[in-house]
Order: C-alpha cells, then sequence, then structure tokens
C-alpha cells in the first residue's frame, strides 16, 4: 500500500518536474506578455519576440525552455498531519533522478573539490530541500525551482550595522543589479530578504522569489520600499536581456523578519525572465494541484 502511496509522489513530481522547467508559471507568463506590450525600445521589442518563440518552441518540441535546468531546490511546506512526511525527502530525490533521465534535465551537480559531475542531479545535500512544518494542517505544498547559474545561485548576502539604516538596502540592491544584473537575464524577480544574520537574509531572499511577480509585502513599508526598488532598477535602463528598454524587472519582492539590535543582514537573489518556479499542494489523500501553472494535469 505504502509503495502505490510512494509512486504516486515520485511519478507526480517527476511529471511536475518535466513540466515546470518547459512551461513558465502563469503570473510570469503574464507579466512578460505586459512588459512586452507596453516596450516601445526596437531592440527590447525584438527581444521579447525571441523569448516567446523561445517559449513556444519548448512546449511545441516538448524541451526545457533554457539549457541551464539548475540545481533543483525544493521549499516544502509540509503539515504535521501529512502522512508521508517521513518519506518525502527520499521521495523527491527519486523525482529528480526520474526526471533527470526522462524530461531530461541538464545534469548540475558537480561535487566539490573532486569536481566530479554526478550525473543525475543527485549528491549530497542535492537536490537541495528547506522545510518548513505547518501546525494544524495535514497537506503539504511544496515549491520547486531550478536555480540558474547566472540568476539566482550568485546571491549575495551583507551584515550591515544598524547605524547605516534601512536605506542601506537601496544601494545594496542597486549595486548588485549593475555588478551582476546582466548575467541574470532580465528582466529580473528581484528578491530581497531582510533579517538579522547573514542566512536568514540569504532565507529571506530566496523566499521572496517564490512569491508571485506582481505580489505587494503586507508590511507597509517593505511594500514602499518594492515600488522605490522597482523603480530604481528601471531607471538603470538594462532593458531584457540587457539590450536596453523601458523595464527591466518582472517585480521586486521583499520578504523581511525582525533583526537584531545590534545587526542588519540584507541578501538579494535574482529571478530571471524564465523564472521557473512552481507549487504543487498534495492533500492528505494524495490528490494533488498546482496552484502556479494551470495547464498541469498531473
Ligand atoms: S539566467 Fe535564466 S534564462 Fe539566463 S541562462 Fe540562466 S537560467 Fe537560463
Amino acid at each position: 500500500m505504502n509503495a502505490e502511496k510512494e509512486k504516486i509522489i515520485v511519478d507526480a513530481m517527476a511529471s511536475f518536474i518535466g513540466h515546470t522547467v518547459k512551461i513558465l508559471p502563469d503570473d510570469v507568463g503574464a507579466k512578460l506578455r505586459e512588459l512586452s506590450e507596453k516596450e516601445t525600445d526596437p531592440a527590447a521589442m525584438a527581444v521579447y519576440e525571441t523569448m516567446f518563440r523561445n517559449l513556444r518552441l519548448a512546449e511545441e518540441l516538448d524541451r526545457p525552455l533554457c539549457q541551464d535546468t539548475g540545481v533543483v531546490q525544493f521549499w516544502v511546506r509540509c503539515g504535521s498531519g501529512f502522512p508521508m512526511m517521513n518519506e518525502m525527502e527520499r521521495l523527491l530525490t527519486e523525482a529528480v533522478l526520474k526526471a533527470t533521465r526522462e524530461t531530461p534535465l541538464r545534469p548540475n551537480c558537480v561535487e566539490t573539490f573532486s569536481d566530479v559531475n554526478t550525473g543525475n542531479n543527485v549528491g549530497k545535500g542535492v537536490p537541495v530541500i528547506w522545510w518548513d512544518i505547518v501546525p494544524d494542517r495535514d497537506d503539504c505544498e511544496i515549491y520547486t525551482y531550478y536555480a540558474g547559474g547566472g540568476c539566482s545561485l550568485p546571491g549575495k548576502a551583507e551584515v550591515f550595522m544598524p547605524g547605516a539604516g534601512y536605506k542601506a538596502i537601496i544601494p545594496f540592491v542597486l549595486d548588485r543589479v549593475t555588478e551582476y544584473g546582466l548575467n541574470a537575464c532580465p528582466p529580473l524577480l528581484i528578491g530581497v530578504g531582510v533579517g538579522n544574520s547573514v542566512e536568514t537574509a540569504a532565507m529571506n531572499s530566496k523566499k521572496a522569489l517564490m512569491r508571485s511577480v506582481d505580489s505587494v509585502s503586507d508590511d507597509p513599508k517593505a511594500a514602499e520600499m518594492e515600488k522605490l526598488l522597482e523603480e530604481g532598477v528601471n531607471a538603470i535602463g538594462l532593458g531584457p536581456q540587457g539590450f536596453g528598454g523601458s523595464s527591466s524587472v518582472l517585480g521586486v519582492n521583499i520578504v523581511n523578519t525582525p533583526r537584531h539590535p545590534a545587526t542588519l543582514g540584507v541578501a538579494v537573489n535574482f529571478g530571471c525572465w524564465a523564472h521557473r518556479r512552481g507549487a504543487i499542494v498534495f492533500d492528505r489523500d494524495l490528490g494533488f494541484r498546482s496552484t502556479t501553472h494551470s495547464g498541469f494535469k498531473g
């Protein structure tokens, strides 16, 4: 009986990975269309056209929409009453092995120091799995993300003295955009994390990338800063793929948690135009649905 349940999860997750490396989430696709319709710069318009052709061909030819299928990362928000919690790490790893063979995914797991590519996207600590245990729930929400070498893997974090003030976040983010934003294939989704240390800020910045591109922080001050940063990054004028243009961002999302009186941790992570994040929810009977990809049927 358990073998049957395990097969449902492995098959569903391998299929979801296959779908989400080929098809953008609904919100990202809609935002790209919105930005392209507003664009007036001829070079930028041509880049958007190429992006939409790329998306169409990925779907028609059943291939990943970018050659860099990234490091597979999961953020698992698991209800404490979900019956398969115990098995999830093993099953998610099996799903990555299956998706690597069947989709296929490019092998992107290189053992550090020996520099050997494991060839199957699995190694010690890979796929990356972050857990949140959610009390009083019996479902399991899983965010999938394919962190590419140009976009969200080269994030940056720093801990400021509190005297620097929250205004220090603005130049920190803008400097990162001018430093390596081009490598991240704009328009960018900018995930900013604020917290008490490097690691809490970094985790918050990753969670920020899982919010939808048009979402607004429920903290009014953070929401104000999201708007300011969006205006500031657009003013830099990178445009799609760095060819110049009126928009350089899909969105700016800030996730903030309290800081220590003596520290202000800040981190930034970029998502690229091919922002392949997905979310799937399993109920306790292992029925499932995606909240990001309306076309995913399993
Ligand atoms: S930044 Fe994104 S679109 Fe560009 S190569 Fe990396 S994964 Fe692909």
